[in-house]
């Protein structure tokens, strides 16, 4: 009853059910015991703790029998708690486990023919076909709708993929690239499962990066890389099919955003409560207790809205500028609250020992992935004014 203790002040997970409550108490169990004693050292690194991916897969958590009975899908608010759970732990599994999750699934789910989605969406959810999303490019990040470089050459029944992509996270160890390319007959924007290990791929990690350690961003080369029509996902036709991924996409991450605030916020407490400064516990100081509250207060409002989003998504009515505010507002909170965490442990909120650091440095890479701050608030602002403010 009190998974969430500490860092659901106003009690939201109370709108859970019990079988979905089972299945996240499942989770934390697994994240407890096996992957929260190995992240910081892997961290440090900078490599993937490849080892967790089967037990990780064996977990059922995309298709848990007690919530997909009779064909039933799990509801998103409970598959928004899934990836709060996972990044209270760890940003990087978050990020991973989401890869999965949201971006290759749903992917999948909204671009993909009836036949596509029925043949493939049993192996993705039991991790048997693993799957990532390359958009981004060298030359392209912000303005990657309007410059889409990556070219895709139609040659009977195969397309001929040339380009680049960049920071495509946990290509690594997944069997597929959802790679965005425009079509060179009529201009448009469409999406194809290409096999990492496929001949013309070539994969690079991106080394020295102080966010997201854990994660292997790539830098990847597609030369002459031939796809059967029948790995082009047939509902993607133009760059607004992709827009409405980016949507399902960043409402996910609005919520990983908003677990690596619980996971930090739990360490500050933690941290206050034990270390002892002129004789008691730091956390009786009235300027450490104004931090915490301060973090408990971006946390719970930062809950509150994408507990509301995901409410919308169930209902079916939420909008590419309902998600892009939860993701550029949630992950400002996000910035503070980690900053706050990293304060109240002193000298130790430097180091890998008290949790908050990763926290700290991984926050930076949910700031700017799945759309930067300032992005996300131009296409809000485009929707609450009428007027668009991106330029080419
Ligand atoms: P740029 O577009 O070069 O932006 C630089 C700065 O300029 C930003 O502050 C930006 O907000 C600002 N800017 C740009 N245009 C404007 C404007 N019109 N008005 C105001 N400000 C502007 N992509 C994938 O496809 N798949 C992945 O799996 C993936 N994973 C990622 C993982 C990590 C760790 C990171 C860091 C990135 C990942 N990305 C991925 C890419 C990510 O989505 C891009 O980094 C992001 O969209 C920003 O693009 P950019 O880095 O090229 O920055």
């Amino acid at each position: 009853a009190d998974l969430y203790a500490r860092s659901d002040q106003y009690g939201y997970a109370s709108l859970l059910t019990d079988d979905e409550r089972a299945v996240l108490a499942t989770l934390r169990t697994f994240l407890e015991t096996q992957a929260a004693p190995l992240v910081a050292e892997h961290w440090e690194r900078g490599e993937f703790p490849t080892q967790l991916l089967a037990p990780l897969a064996d977990l059922d958590l995309m298709a848990p029998p007690s919530l997909t009975a009779g064909g039933a899908r799990p509801r998103q608010l409970f598959e928004g708690f899934r990836v709060f759970e996972l990044a209270r732990t760890d940003a990087s599994l978050a990020t991973y486990f989401n890869g999965q999750a949201s971006l290759f699934r749903s992917n999948v789910l909204l671009g993909g023919s009836a036949e596509q989605v029925a043949r493939w969406d049993p192996l993705i959810t039991r991790f048997q076909m693993t799957g990532v999303f390359a958009l981004t490019e060298p030359e392209h990040g912000s303005d990657i709708a309007g410059g889409l470089a990556t070219t895709a050459r139609r040659e009977g029944d195969t397309w001929v993929i040339d380009g680049a992509k960049r920071w495509i996270g946990s290509a690594a160890y997944s069997d597929y690239l959802t790679v965005v390319a425009r079509d060179e007959a009529d201009g448009k924007a469409k999406a194809f499962l290409v096999r990492t290990d496929a001949p013309g791929v070539e994969l690079r990690k991106i080394g020295g990066k102080i966010a997201l350690r854990m994660v292997n961003n790539a830098d990847i080369t597609l030369t002459e890389v031939r796809v059967g029509e029948e790995y082009r996902l047939q509902r993607v036709n133009s760059f607004a099919d992709i827009a409405a991924m980016l949507r399902a996409m960043r409402a996910g991450v609005a919520w990983i955003a908003t677990g690596v605030q619980a996971g930090a916020y739990e360490a500050a407490l933690r941290y206050v409560l034990e270390r002892h400064q002129f004789g008691r516990p730091i956390g009786g100081f009235q300027l450490v207790q104004d931090k915490l509250v301060r973090m408990l207060g971006n946390l719970t409002a930062s809950l509150g809205m994408v507990v509301r989003l995901a409410q919308q998504q169930d209902a079916g009515v939420y909008r590419d500028e309902d998600s892009a505010l939860a993701k550029a507002w949630v992950s400002a909170r996000m910035r503070e609250t980690v900053a706050l965490a990293r304060e109240v442990a002193g000298g130790e909120g430097i180091t890998l020992a008290t949790d908050v650091a990763r926290f700290f440095a991984d926050a930076e890479a949910v700031y700017t992935y799945e759309g930067t701050n300032e992005i996300n608030t131009l296409v809000v602002g485009r929707a609450i004014t009428g007027l668009s403010a991106f330029t080419r």
